[in-house]
Protein backbone atom coordinates (compact mmCIF):
# COMPACT_ATOMS: atom_id res chain seq x y z
CA UNK A 1 0.00 0.00 0.00
CA UNK A 2 1.35 3.16 -1.10
CA UNK A 3 2.44 5.99 1.12
CA UNK A 4 -0.67 8.22 0.02
CA UNK A 5 -3.15 5.43 1.35
CA UNK A 6 -1.82 5.14 4.87
CA UNK A 7 -2.53 8.72 4.91
CA UNK A 8 -6.14 8.56 3.70
CA UNK A 9 -7.03 5.61 5.90
CA UNK A 10 -5.30 7.45 8.99
CA UNK A 11 -7.29 10.63 8.71
CA UNK A 12 -10.77 8.84 8.23
CA UNK A 13 -9.53 6.95 11.07
CA UNK A 14 -8.55 10.38 12.83
CA UNK A 15 -12.60 11.99 11.95
CA UNK A 16 -14.52 8.68 12.67
CA UNK A 17 -13.12 6.06 14.84
CA UNK A 18 -12.98 6.08 18.08
CA UNK A 19 -10.67 2.91 18.81
CA UNK A 20 -10.81 1.25 22.57
CA UNK A 21 -8.84 2.11 25.28
CA UNK A 22 -7.34 5.30 23.83
CA UNK A 23 -6.63 8.61 24.21
CA UNK A 24 -8.94 10.06 21.18
CA UNK A 25 -6.85 13.05 21.27
CA UNK A 26 -3.69 12.36 21.29
CA UNK A 27 -4.06 9.53 18.75
CA UNK A 28 -5.76 11.75 16.40
CA UNK A 29 -2.17 13.59 16.98
CA UNK A 30 0.24 11.05 16.13
CA UNK A 31 -2.03 8.88 13.63
CA UNK A 32 -2.45 4.98 13.71
CA UNK A 33 -0.28 2.32 12.82
CA UNK A 34 -2.19 0.81 9.93
CA UNK A 35 -2.10 -3.37 9.91
CA UNK A 36 -3.05 -4.81 6.92
CA UNK A 37 -2.08 -8.51 6.79
CA UNK A 38 -0.97 -11.11 8.95
CA UNK A 39 1.03 -14.97 8.81
CA UNK A 40 2.25 -16.96 11.40
CA UNK A 41 3.47 -15.10 14.23
CA UNK A 42 4.14 -11.39 12.04
CA UNK A 43 1.86 -8.67 11.22
CA UNK A 44 2.46 -6.36 8.14
CA UNK A 45 1.86 -2.50 7.79
CA UNK A 46 0.51 -0.95 5.25
CA UNK A 47 4.05 0.51 4.88
CA UNK A 48 5.09 -3.21 3.87
CA UNK A 49 6.90 -3.55 7.45
CA UNK A 50 6.80 -6.82 8.82
CA UNK A 51 6.08 -6.71 12.63
CA UNK A 52 6.66 -9.96 14.80
CA UNK A 53 3.57 -9.53 17.15
CA UNK A 54 4.79 -10.67 20.41
CA UNK A 55 1.13 -10.41 21.74
CA UNK A 56 -0.57 -12.47 19.42
CA UNK A 57 -3.01 -9.53 19.10
CA UNK A 58 -4.60 -9.23 22.12
CA UNK A 59 -3.41 -12.49 24.09
CA UNK A 60 -5.59 -14.34 21.55
CA UNK A 61 -4.22 -15.89 18.18
CA UNK A 62 -2.87 -18.81 20.19
CA UNK A 63 -2.64 -20.50 16.89
CA UNK A 64 -0.90 -17.75 14.77
CA UNK A 65 -2.19 -15.96 11.79
CA UNK A 66 -3.04 -17.54 8.59
CA UNK A 67 -4.82 -21.00 9.46
CA UNK A 68 -6.88 -21.60 6.19
CA UNK A 69 -8.25 -24.08 8.19
CA UNK A 70 -10.11 -21.92 9.97
CA UNK A 71 -10.95 -19.29 7.44
CA UNK A 72 -12.49 -23.01 5.77
CA UNK A 73 -14.76 -23.77 9.00
CA UNK A 74 -16.34 -20.19 8.90
CA UNK A 75 -17.13 -19.89 5.14
CA UNK A 76 -18.47 -23.52 4.97
CA UNK A 77 -21.17 -22.97 8.38
CA UNK A 78 -21.80 -19.63 6.60
CA UNK A 79 -23.29 -21.31 3.61
CA UNK A 80 -24.52 -23.75 5.61
CA UNK A 81 -26.46 -21.84 8.49
CA UNK A 82 -25.18 -18.10 9.29
CA UNK A 83 -27.00 -17.62 11.96
CA UNK A 84 -29.62 -19.12 14.52
CA UNK A 85 -29.71 -18.46 17.72
CA UNK A 86 -30.48 -20.92 21.00
CA UNK A 87 -33.24 -19.64 22.75
CA UNK A 88 -36.44 -21.15 22.66
CA UNK A 89 -35.65 -24.49 22.54
CA UNK A 90 -33.42 -24.46 19.84
CA UNK A 91 -29.95 -25.69 19.10
CA UNK A 92 -27.61 -25.94 16.08
CA UNK A 93 -24.75 -28.72 15.15
CA UNK A 94 -21.78 -26.55 15.67
CA UNK A 95 -22.52 -25.07 19.11
CA UNK A 96 -23.42 -28.72 20.73
CA UNK A 97 -20.34 -29.99 19.13
CA UNK A 98 -18.31 -27.15 20.35
CA UNK A 99 -19.91 -27.60 23.89
CA UNK A 100 -18.87 -31.00 24.20
CA UNK A 101 -15.19 -30.71 23.05
CA UNK A 102 -14.58 -27.96 25.37
CA UNK A 103 -16.33 -30.04 28.31
CA UNK A 104 -14.05 -33.01 27.34
CA UNK A 105 -10.67 -30.81 27.82
CA UNK A 106 -11.92 -28.92 30.82
CA UNK A 107 -11.35 -30.45 34.19
CA UNK A 108 -13.20 -33.05 35.03
CA UNK A 109 -15.98 -31.73 37.36
CA UNK A 110 -16.90 -29.41 34.29
CA UNK A 111 -19.59 -30.73 32.03
CA UNK A 112 -21.29 -27.47 30.91
CA UNK A 113 -21.19 -24.20 29.28
CA UNK A 114 -23.34 -21.10 28.71
CA UNK A 115 -21.56 -19.12 25.21
CA UNK A 116 -21.35 -15.62 25.15
CA UNK A 117 -19.80 -13.32 22.25
CA UNK A 118 -16.62 -12.22 24.06
CA UNK A 119 -15.02 -12.22 27.98
CA UNK A 120 -16.54 -9.49 29.44
CA UNK A 121 -19.54 -11.02 28.42
CA UNK A 122 -18.44 -13.97 30.03
CA UNK A 123 -17.93 -12.23 33.72
CA UNK A 124 -21.26 -10.48 33.39
CA UNK A 125 -22.56 -13.75 32.99
CA UNK A 126 -20.25 -15.23 35.85
CA UNK A 127 -21.83 -12.45 38.25
CA UNK A 128 -25.61 -13.23 37.26
CA UNK A 129 -24.73 -17.35 37.86
CA UNK A 130 -23.16 -16.75 40.91
CA UNK A 131 -25.89 -14.57 42.43
CA UNK A 132 -28.62 -16.71 41.06
CA UNK A 133 -26.80 -19.66 42.36
CA UNK A 134 -27.18 -18.53 45.79
CA UNK A 135 -31.03 -17.23 45.31
CA UNK A 136 -31.70 -20.87 44.34
CA UNK A 137 -29.81 -22.47 47.38
CA UNK A 138 -32.26 -20.37 49.61
CA UNK A 139 -29.32 -18.00 50.71
CA UNK A 140 -29.99 -14.77 48.76
CA UNK A 141 -27.92 -12.53 50.77
CA UNK A 142 -24.68 -14.10 49.60
CA UNK A 143 -24.25 -11.36 47.28
CA UNK A 144 -20.86 -10.41 47.67
CA UNK A 145 -18.24 -11.62 45.78
CA UNK A 146 -14.59 -10.38 46.19
CA UNK A 147 -12.06 -9.75 43.53
CA UNK A 148 -8.30 -8.41 43.18
CA UNK A 149 -7.03 -5.16 42.66
CA UNK A 150 -5.51 -4.91 39.70
CA UNK A 151 -7.39 -7.93 38.39
CA UNK A 152 -8.82 -7.44 34.95
CA UNK A 153 -11.96 -9.19 34.00
CA UNK A 154 -13.52 -7.35 31.19
CA UNK A 155 -14.95 -3.86 30.13
CA UNK A 156 -18.67 -3.72 30.43
CA UNK A 157 -20.30 -2.82 33.48
CA UNK A 158 -20.18 -6.04 35.44
CA UNK A 159 -16.78 -6.65 34.24
CA UNK A 160 -14.96 -3.71 34.85
CA UNK A 161 -16.63 -3.86 38.51
CA UNK A 162 -15.39 -7.46 39.08
CA UNK A 163 -11.98 -6.70 37.79
CA UNK A 164 -9.77 -3.96 40.43
CA UNK A 165 -8.79 -1.23 37.86
CA UNK A 166 -8.61 1.56 39.74
CA UNK A 167 -8.70 3.99 36.83
CA UNK A 168 -10.93 2.14 35.02
CA UNK A 169 -13.57 2.46 38.34
CA UNK A 170 -12.75 6.80 38.25
CA UNK A 171 -14.12 6.63 34.95
CA UNK A 172 -16.99 4.17 35.14
CA UNK A 173 -18.39 4.25 38.69
CA UNK A 174 -20.76 3.95 40.45
CA UNK A 175 -19.78 0.10 39.89
CA UNK A 176 -22.20 -2.46 40.32
CA UNK A 177 -22.88 -3.06 44.47
CA UNK A 178 -21.61 -6.13 46.03
CA UNK A 179 -18.10 -6.38 44.90
CA UNK A 180 -14.87 -5.55 46.72
CA UNK A 181 -11.55 -6.05 45.86
CA UNK A 182 -8.43 -7.58 48.30
CA UNK A 183 -4.63 -6.96 47.35
CA UNK A 184 -2.78 -8.80 44.30
CA UNK A 185 -0.18 -11.43 44.68
CA UNK A 186 2.73 -8.84 42.76
CA UNK A 187 5.86 -9.78 44.59
CA UNK A 188 7.97 -7.43 42.53
CA UNK A 189 5.40 -4.71 42.99
CA UNK A 190 4.64 -5.15 46.63
CA UNK A 191 6.36 -7.90 48.49
CA UNK A 192 9.92 -7.48 47.99
CA UNK A 193 10.67 -6.37 51.80
CA UNK A 194 9.85 -10.10 52.20
CA UNK A 195 10.63 -13.90 50.75
CA UNK A 196 8.17 -14.48 47.90
CA UNK A 197 6.55 -17.58 50.01
CA UNK A 198 5.33 -15.31 52.50
CA UNK A 199 4.19 -12.69 50.73
CA UNK A 200 2.14 -15.02 48.77
CA UNK A 201 0.61 -16.67 52.02
CA UNK A 202 0.01 -12.68 53.37
CA UNK A 203 -2.27 -12.56 50.41
CA UNK A 204 -4.02 -15.12 50.40
CA UNK A 205 -4.59 -14.35 54.17
CA UNK A 206 -6.03 -11.20 52.79
CA UNK A 207 -8.54 -13.07 51.30
CA UNK A 208 -9.73 -14.89 54.51
CA UNK A 209 -9.44 -11.63 56.47
CA UNK A 210 -12.01 -9.79 54.03
CA UNK A 211 -14.46 -13.32 54.31
CA UNK A 212 -14.52 -12.58 57.72
CA UNK A 213 -15.37 -8.78 57.61
CA UNK A 214 -18.30 -9.39 55.39
CA UNK A 215 -19.22 -12.99 56.98
CA UNK A 216 -19.03 -15.84 55.17
CA UNK A 217 -23.00 -15.81 54.86
CA UNK A 218 -22.88 -12.95 52.88
CA UNK A 219 -19.98 -13.88 50.69
CA UNK A 220 -20.79 -15.34 47.20
CA UNK A 221 -17.51 -15.87 45.01
CA UNK A 222 -14.01 -14.90 44.77
CA UNK A 223 -12.76 -14.05 41.38
CA UNK A 224 -9.28 -14.30 40.14
CA UNK A 225 -7.22 -14.99 36.55
CA UNK A 226 -4.79 -17.94 37.43
CA UNK A 227 -1.80 -15.56 36.39
CA UNK A 228 -2.80 -11.93 35.93
CA UNK A 229 -2.36 -10.27 32.32
CA UNK A 230 -3.83 -7.52 31.60
CA UNK A 231 -2.47 -6.10 34.78
CA UNK A 232 0.88 -7.17 34.01
CA UNK A 233 1.63 -10.87 33.75
CA UNK A 234 1.45 -11.29 37.55
CA UNK A 235 2.87 -14.84 38.01
CA UNK A 236 1.59 -15.43 41.85
CA UNK A 237 4.51 -16.63 44.34
CA UNK A 238 4.18 -20.74 44.48
CA UNK A 239 2.62 -20.42 47.84
CA UNK A 240 -0.57 -18.65 46.50
CA UNK A 241 -2.89 -20.97 44.97
CA UNK A 242 -2.04 -23.44 47.60
CA UNK A 243 -2.88 -21.28 50.34
CA UNK A 244 -6.11 -19.83 48.53
CA UNK A 245 -7.37 -23.02 47.91
CA UNK A 246 -7.04 -23.69 51.41
CA UNK A 247 -8.89 -20.67 52.57
CA UNK A 248 -11.88 -21.66 50.31
CA UNK A 249 -11.68 -25.13 51.48
CA UNK A 250 -13.12 -23.85 54.88
CA UNK A 251 -15.84 -21.46 53.42
CA UNK A 252 -19.03 -22.14 51.09
CA UNK A 253 -17.62 -19.86 48.36
CA UNK A 254 -17.39 -20.47 45.03
CA UNK A 255 -14.42 -19.90 43.14
CA UNK A 256 -14.18 -18.54 39.89
CA UNK A 257 -11.05 -18.77 37.64
CA UNK A 258 -10.72 -16.03 35.00
CA UNK A 259 -9.28 -18.49 32.08
CA UNK A 260 -9.47 -15.79 29.36
CA UNK A 261 -5.83 -15.24 28.81
CA UNK A 262 -4.66 -18.38 30.39
CA UNK A 263 -7.41 -20.74 28.51
CA UNK A 264 -5.88 -22.37 25.50
CA UNK A 265 -2.56 -23.10 26.07
CA UNK A 266 -0.71 -20.13 27.03
CA UNK A 267 0.74 -21.73 30.41
CA UNK A 268 1.48 -25.19 29.13
CA UNK A 269 -1.99 -26.77 30.05
CA UNK A 270 -5.40 -26.22 28.19
CA UNK A 271 -6.06 -24.45 31.20
CA UNK A 272 -4.35 -22.24 33.82
CA UNK A 273 -6.47 -23.86 36.69
CA UNK A 274 -5.16 -27.08 35.59
CA UNK A 275 -1.22 -25.79 36.35
CA UNK A 276 -2.31 -24.58 39.45
CA UNK A 277 -4.53 -27.82 40.51
CA UNK A 278 -7.71 -25.45 41.24
CA UNK A 279 -11.09 -26.58 41.28
CA UNK A 280 -13.30 -24.02 39.68
CA UNK A 281 -16.86 -23.67 40.16
CA UNK A 282 -17.22 -21.65 36.98
CA UNK A 283 -14.59 -20.75 34.23
CA UNK A 284 -15.00 -17.71 32.05
CA UNK A 285 -13.58 -18.34 28.17
CA UNK A 286 -12.92 -16.67 25.26
CA UNK A 287 -10.24 -15.01 22.88
CA UNK A 288 -8.01 -18.16 22.09
CA UNK A 289 -10.97 -20.10 21.94
CA UNK A 290 -11.14 -19.10 18.52
CA UNK A 291 -8.14 -17.86 18.57
CA UNK A 292 -9.28 -14.78 18.08
CA UNK A 293 -10.93 -15.27 14.65
CA UNK A 294 -14.23 -14.54 14.71
CA UNK A 295 -15.72 -13.41 18.57
CA UNK A 296 -16.69 -15.90 20.83
CA UNK A 297 -16.78 -16.54 24.75
CA UNK A 298 -18.16 -18.34 27.41
CA UNK A 299 -18.02 -19.77 31.23
CA UNK A 300 -17.66 -23.39 31.77
CA UNK A 301 -19.46 -24.92 34.40
CA UNK A 302 -18.98 -27.11 37.57
CA UNK A 303 -20.88 -30.01 38.28
CA UNK A 304 -22.20 -28.21 41.29
CA UNK A 305 -23.89 -24.84 40.39
CA UNK A 306 -25.04 -26.86 37.00
CA UNK A 307 -27.11 -28.98 38.25
CA UNK A 308 -28.42 -26.44 40.45
CA UNK A 309 -29.45 -24.03 37.56
CA UNK A 310 -30.78 -27.00 35.72
CA UNK A 311 -32.65 -28.96 38.41
CA UNK A 312 -33.66 -26.66 40.60
CA UNK A 313 -33.15 -23.02 38.90
CA UNK A 314 -36.42 -22.64 36.29
CA UNK A 315 -35.59 -20.67 33.62
CA UNK A 316 -32.63 -18.33 33.57
CA UNK A 317 -33.39 -15.04 32.16
CA UNK A 318 -29.92 -14.54 30.70
CA UNK A 319 -28.30 -14.95 27.12
CA UNK A 320 -26.93 -13.12 23.92
CA UNK A 321 -28.38 -12.80 20.78
CA UNK A 322 -24.94 -13.87 19.44
CA UNK A 323 -24.70 -16.84 22.33
CA UNK A 324 -23.28 -20.06 20.38
CA UNK A 325 -23.17 -18.10 17.15
CA UNK A 326 -22.88 -20.74 14.56
CA UNK A 327 -19.89 -19.22 12.47
CA UNK A 328 -17.95 -18.58 15.46
CA UNK A 329 -18.80 -21.81 17.13
CA UNK A 330 -17.31 -23.64 14.29
CA UNK A 331 -14.13 -22.01 13.97
CA UNK A 332 -13.24 -22.45 17.72
CA UNK A 333 -14.21 -25.95 17.00
CA UNK A 334 -11.58 -26.23 13.90
CA UNK A 335 -9.38 -24.20 16.31
CA UNK A 336 -9.48 -26.65 19.33
CA UNK A 337 -8.40 -29.71 17.03
CA UNK A 338 -6.11 -28.02 15.51
CA UNK A 339 -4.10 -27.17 18.83
CA UNK A 340 -5.04 -30.54 20.15
CA UNK A 341 -4.06 -32.68 16.82
CA UNK A 342 -0.95 -30.72 16.40
CA UNK A 343 0.24 -31.19 19.72
CA UNK A 344 0.97 -27.29 20.40
CA UNK A 345 -0.25 -27.03 24.23
CA UNK A 346 2.02 -29.87 25.19
CA UNK A 347 4.74 -28.23 23.32
CA UNK A 348 4.17 -25.51 25.20
CA UNK A 349 4.63 -27.04 28.50
CA UNK A 350 7.22 -29.49 27.31
CA UNK A 351 9.67 -27.13 24.88
CA UNK A 352 9.02 -23.64 24.00
CA UNK A 353 7.94 -22.48 27.26
CA UNK A 354 11.08 -23.47 29.09
CA UNK A 355 12.94 -22.40 26.10
CA UNK A 356 11.13 -18.99 26.38
CA UNK A 357 11.95 -18.90 30.20
CA UNK A 358 15.79 -19.75 29.75
CA UNK A 359 15.99 -17.40 27.17
CA UNK A 360 13.75 -14.34 28.58
CA UNK A 361 15.37 -14.79 32.01
CA UNK A 362 18.96 -13.99 29.74
CA UNK A 363 17.34 -10.39 29.92
CA UNK A 364 17.96 -9.69 33.05
CA UNK A 365 21.75 -8.74 33.18
CA UNK A 366 20.48 -5.56 31.38
CA UNK A 367 20.45 -2.51 33.41
CA UNK A 368 17.17 -1.64 32.97
CA UNK A 369 15.25 -4.56 34.05
CA UNK A 370 14.45 -5.09 37.22
CA UNK A 371 13.06 -8.93 36.82
CA UNK A 372 12.70 -10.89 34.32
CA UNK A 373 9.57 -13.87 34.74
CA UNK A 374 7.96 -16.04 32.84
CA UNK A 375 5.82 -19.10 32.76
CA UNK A 376 4.70 -21.15 29.43
CA UNK A 377 4.23 -18.21 26.85
CA UNK A 378 3.74 -15.50 28.92
CA UNK A 379 6.54 -13.29 30.15
CA UNK A 380 7.29 -10.05 31.88
CA UNK A 381 10.44 -7.64 32.52
CA UNK A 382 10.02 -4.87 35.24
CA UNK A 383 11.86 -1.98 34.10
CA UNK A 384 13.92 0.55 36.94
CA UNK A 385 15.99 3.15 36.88
CA UNK A 386 18.12 1.38 39.75
CA UNK A 387 19.11 -2.42 39.43
CA UNK A 388 21.02 -2.78 42.71
CA UNK A 389 17.47 -0.53 44.71
CA UNK A 390 15.18 -1.78 41.96
CA UNK A 391 14.29 1.88 42.35
CA UNK A 392 11.57 2.88 39.31
CA UNK A 393 11.49 5.56 36.77
CA UNK A 394 9.47 8.71 37.27
CA UNK A 395 6.41 8.34 36.05
CA UNK A 396 6.92 11.26 34.13
CA UNK A 397 9.36 9.82 31.83
CA UNK A 398 6.94 6.96 30.71
CA UNK A 399 9.96 4.53 30.20
CA UNK A 400 7.40 1.92 29.15
CA UNK A 401 5.57 3.55 26.74
CA UNK A 402 8.67 4.52 25.68
CA UNK A 403 10.17 0.92 25.08
CA UNK A 404 7.01 -0.42 23.69
CA UNK A 405 6.82 2.74 21.07
CA UNK A 406 11.35 1.54 20.13
CA UNK A 407 9.74 -1.80 20.21
CA UNK A 408 7.26 -1.15 17.90
CA UNK A 409 9.40 0.82 15.00
CA UNK A 410 11.98 -2.29 15.15
CA UNK A 411 9.67 -4.44 14.41
CA UNK A 412 8.37 -6.17 17.43
CA UNK A 413 4.93 -5.58 19.28
CA UNK A 414 5.32 -5.64 23.01
CA UNK A 415 2.93 -4.73 25.43
CA UNK A 416 3.63 -1.64 28.36
CA UNK A 417 1.53 -1.91 31.64
CA UNK A 418 3.24 0.76 33.33
CA UNK A 419 6.91 0.22 33.46
CA UNK A 420 5.85 -3.53 32.54
CA UNK A 421 6.84 -5.23 29.58
CA UNK A 422 4.35 -7.96 28.42
CA UNK A 423 4.73 -10.78 25.72
CA UNK A 424 2.47 -13.21 25.15
CA UNK A 425 3.49 -14.60 21.48
CA UNK A 426 1.25 -16.81 19.42
CA UNK A 427 1.84 -20.84 20.51
CA UNK A 428 3.37 -22.00 17.56
CA UNK A 429 5.99 -19.58 17.89
CA UNK A 430 9.47 -21.18 16.82
CA UNK A 431 12.80 -21.68 18.92
CA UNK A 432 13.91 -19.69 15.95
CA UNK A 433 11.49 -17.09 16.64
CA UNK A 434 11.89 -17.05 19.79
CA UNK A 435 15.36 -16.27 19.53
CA UNK A 436 14.56 -13.01 17.33
CA UNK A 437 11.59 -11.80 19.93
CA UNK A 438 14.92 -11.74 22.29
CA UNK A 439 17.26 -10.30 20.38
CA UNK A 440 14.70 -7.38 19.33
CA UNK A 441 13.71 -7.14 22.66
CA UNK A 442 17.25 -6.29 23.81
CA UNK A 443 17.84 -4.11 21.12
CA UNK A 444 14.82 -1.87 22.58
CA UNK A 445 16.17 -2.16 25.75
CA UNK A 446 19.36 -0.43 24.92
CA UNK A 447 17.83 2.19 22.92
CA UNK A 448 15.26 2.78 26.01
CA UNK A 449 18.81 3.11 27.80
CA UNK A 450 20.33 5.27 25.87
CA UNK A 451 17.47 7.33 25.69
CA UNK A 452 16.79 8.01 29.66
CA UNK A 453 20.24 7.52 31.72
CA UNK A 454 22.59 7.63 28.55
CA UNK A 455 23.50 4.70 28.68
CA UNK A 456 25.89 2.76 26.31
CA UNK A 457 26.28 -1.04 26.19
CA UNK A 458 29.70 -2.18 26.81
N1 LIG B 1 -10.99 -11.46 31.44
C1 LIG B 1 -9.69 -11.39 31.25
C2 LIG B 1 -8.76 -12.12 32.17
C3 LIG B 1 -9.18 -10.66 30.16
O1 LIG B 1 -7.86 -10.58 29.98
C4 LIG B 1 -10.08 -10.03 29.29
C5 LIG B 1 -9.60 -9.26 28.07
N2 LIG B 1 -8.33 -8.81 28.07
C6 LIG B 1 -11.44 -10.11 29.55
C7 LIG B 1 -11.87 -10.86 30.63
C8 LIG B 1 -12.45 -9.43 28.68
O2 LIG B 1 -12.54 -10.02 27.45
P1 LIG B 1 -13.14 -9.23 26.19
O3 LIG B 1 -12.19 -8.14 25.85
O4 LIG B 1 -13.27 -10.30 25.16
O5 LIG B 1 -14.47 -8.70 26.61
Amino acid sequence: MANQDTARLQQLDRDHYLHPFTDFKSLGEEGSRVVTRAEGVYIYDSEGNRILDGMAGLWCVNIGYGRKELVEAATSQLEQLPYYNSFFKTTHPPAVALAEKLCQLAPAHMNRVFFTGSGSEANDTVLRMVRRYWTIKGKPEKQWVIGRKNGYHGSTVAGMSLGGMAPMHEQGGPCVPGITHIRQPYWFGEGRDMSQDTFGRECAAALEERILELGEENVAAFIAEPVQGAGGAIMPPESYWPAVKEVLAKYDILLVVDEVICGFGRLGEWFGSQHYDLEPDLMPIAKGLSSGYLPIGGVLVGDRVADTLINEGGEFFHGFTYSGHPACAAVALRNLELLEAEGIVDRVRDDLGPYLAKRWASLADHPLVGEARSLGLMGALELVADQQTGERFDESLAAGNLCRDLCFDNGLVMRSVGDTMLISPALVITREEIDELIGLTRQALDETARRLIRWQPA
